[in-house]
This record gives structure tokens, sequence and C-alpha cells, in this order.
């Protein structure tokens, strides 16, 4: 069957074909780490929907949103090669309403972390996101554990405010050298990658100690040694479910996460990390 660009909620409702539906929100720039979300998508559903916008939300006055990355007729290609049968393409004017009044709080957890560094970023994200739920109805949804606290925030969303939906979490797809696949990283020039590659490195350095206090030394003598073009917004070693940092006797799965800029551009990773096993 062939591809459906449905641009509203009529054109979402025409395109159901019945049974299982998945959903897989992105902002477009589709890259491996997209594609392998819609496979998981394809094999839990029996429809897949992909969704391409860039909420303009959930940027900051000074963020890219502008300069991000814009590549529709790639994307449906991509989409058209992965089996997905429906890519939901609203405006912004359909989807925001200039009356509109009343929208998410993402609460303590959407103000740490990556919340402290880029304010009312989760509340714009959880809106969108209950929003594009509302207009698909999917029975599940996939999203990347590359933005950890978004999929924290999201399960808690679902949790808290009872929304009918099965939240799947994806594995971070990555390049051969470590560095995660990101729609951004076409903004780096072979110098800046050359930088980048210090996240990665220093996670997986990090993932390599014992305990906390070893962990977050390791990993941010890694960030220290990549020198002042590394600009580092924050390491953290963190309760994947509340985005809190852990303690040195904390068992279980924990979450290290890093933000730096590498010239103009804003780079996140992070990697899941097993404490004290019993
Ligand atoms: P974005 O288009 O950047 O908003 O991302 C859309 C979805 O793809 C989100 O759920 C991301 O977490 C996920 N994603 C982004 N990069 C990767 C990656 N390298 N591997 C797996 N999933 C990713």
């Amino acid at each position: 069957m062939d591809l459906i660009v449905a641009r509203n909620r009529d054109d979402l409702v025409k395109a159901r074909t019945g049974g299982e539906v998945a959903l897989v929100p992105t902002m477009g720039a589709l890259h491996e780490g997209h594609r392998s979300l819609i496979r998981l998508a394809r094999a839990r559903a029996d429809q897949v929907v992909v969704s391409i916008f860039v909420n303009p939300l959930q940027f900051g006055p000074s963020e890219d949103f502008s300069r991000y990355p814009r590549t529709f007729d790639a994307d449906l290609e991509v989409c058209r090669s992965e089996g997905v049968s429906v890519v939901f393409h609203p405006s912004a004017e359909d989807m925001y309403h200039p009356d509109r009044q009343v929208s998410l709080h993402s609460g303590r957890m959407g103000e740490i972390v990556e919340g402290a560094s880029r304010p009312g970023h989760f509340d714009g994200v959880l809106t969108v996101v209950l929003k594009l739920f509302n207009l698909v109805q999917p029975h599940v949804a996939i999203f990347g554990q590359k933005d950890a606290q978004q999929l924290a925030l999201i399960r808690r969303m679902v949790a808290d405010l009872d929304v009918p939906v099965e939240i799947i979490g994806a594995p971070t797809v990555r390049e051969p050298d470590g560095m995660a696949l990101s729609s951004r990283n076409r903004y780096l020039s072979a110098a800046d990658r050359q930088v980048a590659l210090a996240l990665s490195r220093a996670l997986r350095e990090g993932a390599a100690e014992p305990a906390p206090s070893r962990i977050r030394a390791a990993a941010r003598a890694v960030l220290d040694a990549a020198g002042p073009e590394l600009d580092v917004d924050y390491l953290v070693l963190v309760d994947p479910a509340t985005f809190t940092e852990v303690g040195e006797t904390y068992s279980g799965e924990a979450v290290l996460a890093v933000a730096a800029r590498v010239g103009a551009t804003r780079l996140i990773d992070n990697v899941i990390l097993t404490l004290n096993p019993a």
C-alpha cells in the first residue's frame, strides 16, 4: 500500500485501517536511529504512523528552531522504504490555534538536568506528545533512549494522566566510532565531530567503572581532556525514573547522561548502567 501523508485529524481518521497502530514521533531529518524505531513499531503493530513535526513549543528563544534541519522529501523516502503507512505532517498553525490556553506542565522532573538548561522544553514536549496521542490514537508509541529524560517524562505523563497508550523505549543507534546518531550531527564540521566524540567516550569510560564516584570521575576526566572546544553543560549519574542523582550505595539501573556544546551545536548522550547488582 502506498504511503499516505496526513495533515490533520480528518486525514488520520481516513487513513485508519483497523488493527493496532504504532506511533513514532519525530522532528524529521530522519536517520538510522529513527529507522530502528520504525522497525520496532512495525514489529509491534499492524499500522505504523510516523509524525514529522518540528515543534516550536519545545525550543527556547535562543535555540535552533529556525535552523533545525528540514528534509521532508528525503524523510518520505525513508518512511516508504521502511513500510510506514502514514506520515503525519501537520502545520504549526494546525497544531497550535492562536487562542490556545491550556498546556501541560512537566513538574519538578521537567526542571532538572536537561530541563534546567532548557526551561520550558519538556512542557513543550509533553504538550505536543499528548496532542499527537489524541490525534493519532496509537496503541503503542516508540521513543528513543537517546532522549532518556524525555522518555522518563513521557512514561510519567502516561501514568499520571492515565493516557491509554503503551510506551516502548528503544536503544540508541551509534556510528561505528561510538557517536550517537542525531539530526544535529550534520551541523558538525570534521574537527567538531572529533571533539564531539568525547561525549560517547566519556560514557564508555564511565560505564567501565564499578561505583558512582568512580564512574563520574572517569567520565569527567575524558570530558576535561577534550579541551576548551567542548563546553560541557552537565554530566550526571541519575535514577532513570526520576532523574535525581544516585548515591554511592544505590543499586539498580542508572543513567549516565551528558550534554555539551561544540561550537553552536548542543549534543546530548547517555548510557544505562547497572549499579551494585544483588
Ligand atoms: P527527534 O527527531 O530527534 O525528535 O527524535 C525522534 C525520536 O527518535 C525520539 O524518540 C528520539 O529519542 C529518537 N532518536 C533520536 N536519535 C536516536 C538514536 N541515535 N537512536 C535511537 N533513537 C533515536
